[in-house]
């Protein structure tokens, strides 16, 4: 066959081959441009790495929030886009997962969906779940309403309390105990301080510069009587950032006060008074709303009173007559000027029932107080002596004077000049001798007069 080996043919091989080898070389260059197919991540702005599959990093992505929605049991959201850009790469140049992984995690912030509470458009923390942030409102209700008098009819907050679904960053998360406790103290936390040997609410009060009533006040709990080494004293006042308003019905009895009448008597003195009629309380139904801010009483709104019995006024009776010099004041003067010269007592195997006070002889002696002469003359041993009755329980004996200016039977006042100091009865040296009497027997005057 020559036309096989004609020139015609060898050119037509010649073709066949460069075609063969272009359509190869296209194949080589077409498999090898999909081999190296990749994507370029980005963070941003920022390239992170290199995948070959885009589903590659969604996946990290979604390992990192699955990673932390379980570590916090909060759901977590990537807050930042994540872009690819097709681009070609060899396997040596691209980014394992695990280096993907950390420069992810390092660069990223995470938002959690949590639930914030807001007091009167305040926000004061965010909590995991709804249910968590339900559950503080409620304990702040609680608090206030199982300890209620008579009927609950309502329950409320004074400021607006909401709850709304937010994104935070993670560490904005606050466990439900800590938020109720802010919520509930107003603080993160309540200073105290531990009692030490010898201290007491004014010392403490003082080393804080903080008002003694502020310390008691922060304390119920406590009796600053009673302090004991090592007791816990709260240094501030918790005030809590929600106020639970409750509205109480109740019912109950209550006291009525009396009023007192005061009626004049010119036939008694001034000082005296006495009580005619006795006066009694009265008492009253009464049906109220006691209206409460976390537990302490605002507002009472009474609906209904009815009186069980009517108060009875007292009746008191003053005296306006004037009081008489001569009547006893109940005080003791000292009877007259002097230097004590010996005490009340046993004396000498002897009992001595006055005080002596040693004075020149014609030394002034006063009345210790007014009252009627019952005695003055002399009797043995107290020589000449003044007896007075004060009229009230008292007697008074002023003896071994000199010389006496009042008569038995003579009203004198108090302060008012009846001897003279002298030596008369068994007496050694010029001096008075004063005796107290209360109810007939002897006291000891330097218990009366100073
Ligand atoms: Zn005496």
């Amino acid at each position: 066959m020559s036309e096989l080996n004609s020139p015609y043919s060898k050119r037509l091989l010649a073709y066949f081959m460069v075609a063969v080898i272009i359509v190869l070389g296209f194949i080589a260059y077409k498999n090898n441009e999909i081999k190296t197919r990749a994507f370029a991540v980005y963070l941003e702005e920022e390239q992170i790495g290199i995948v070959r599959t885009e589903e590659e990093a969604l996946y990290i992505i979604e390992e990192i929030e699955n990673n932390l929605s379980n570590t916090y049991s909060a759901k977590c959201i990537l807050d930042k886009d994540l872009t690819f850009e097709a681009t070609h790469a060899k396997d040596e140049e691209l980014s394992s997962a695990k280096e993907l992984k950390s420069t992810i995690s390092s660069k990223l912030d995470f938002l959690v969906v949590g639930y914030t509470i807001s007091i009167d458009g305040q926000d004061v923390g965010t909590v995991k779940t709804e249910k968590e942030a339900e559950d503080i409102v409620e304990s702040m209700k609680n608090q206030y309403t199982s300890n209620v008098e008579g009927d609950l009819k309502e329950v409320e907050f004074l400021e607006e309390v909401k709850i709304k679904k937010d994104e935070v960053p993670l560490n904005k998360l606050t466990p439900k105990e800590d938020l109720f406790q802010y919520i509930n103290l107003g603080a993160d936390e309540i200073k105290t301080h531990l009692i030490e040997v010898g201290e007491s609410f004014w010392t403490i009060a003082k080393m804080y510069n903080m008002g003694v009533d502020d310390l008691i006040e922060a304390n119920p709990d406590k009796n600053p009587e009673r302090l004991q080494i090592g007791d816990e004293i709260k240094l501030v006042i918790p005030t809590s950032l929600m106020t639970v308003v409750t509205v109480e019905n109740v019912e109950y009895v209550k006291d009525t006060d009396y009023e007192t009448i005061v009626e004049n008597d010119d036939s008694m003195y001034k000082n005296q008074q006495k009580i005619k009629v006795e006066g009694e309380k009265g008492q009253s139904h009464i049906v109220s709303n006691k209206i409460k801010h976390n537990g302490r009483l605002v507002d009472e709104e009474i609906l209904e009173e009815k009186v069980l019995k009517e108060p009875i006024d007292e009746l008191v009776v003053k005296g306006t007559k004037e009081i008489p010099k001569t009547m006893a004041t109940g005080v003791f003067a000292m009877p007259t000027r002097g230097r004590f010269s010996s005490g009340y007592g046993s004396r000498w195997g002897r009992m001595h029932r006055g005080i002596d006070i040693a004075a020149k002889t014609g030394t002034p002696i006063n009345a210790a107080d007014g009252g009627k002469v019952t005695f003055a003359g002399r009797q043995s041993g107290y020589g000449y002596m003044v007896e007075i009755d004060h009229e009230n329980g008292y007697k008074t004996r002023y003896a071994h004077c000199s010389k006496l200016f009042v008569s038995k039977g003579d009203r004198v006042y108090k302060g008012e000049h009846i001897a003279n100091v002298g030596n008369t009865g068994r007496s050694t040296g010029s001096h008075l001798h004063f005796e107290v009497l209360k109810n007939g027997v002897h006291v000891n005057p330097s218990k009366y007069v100073k």
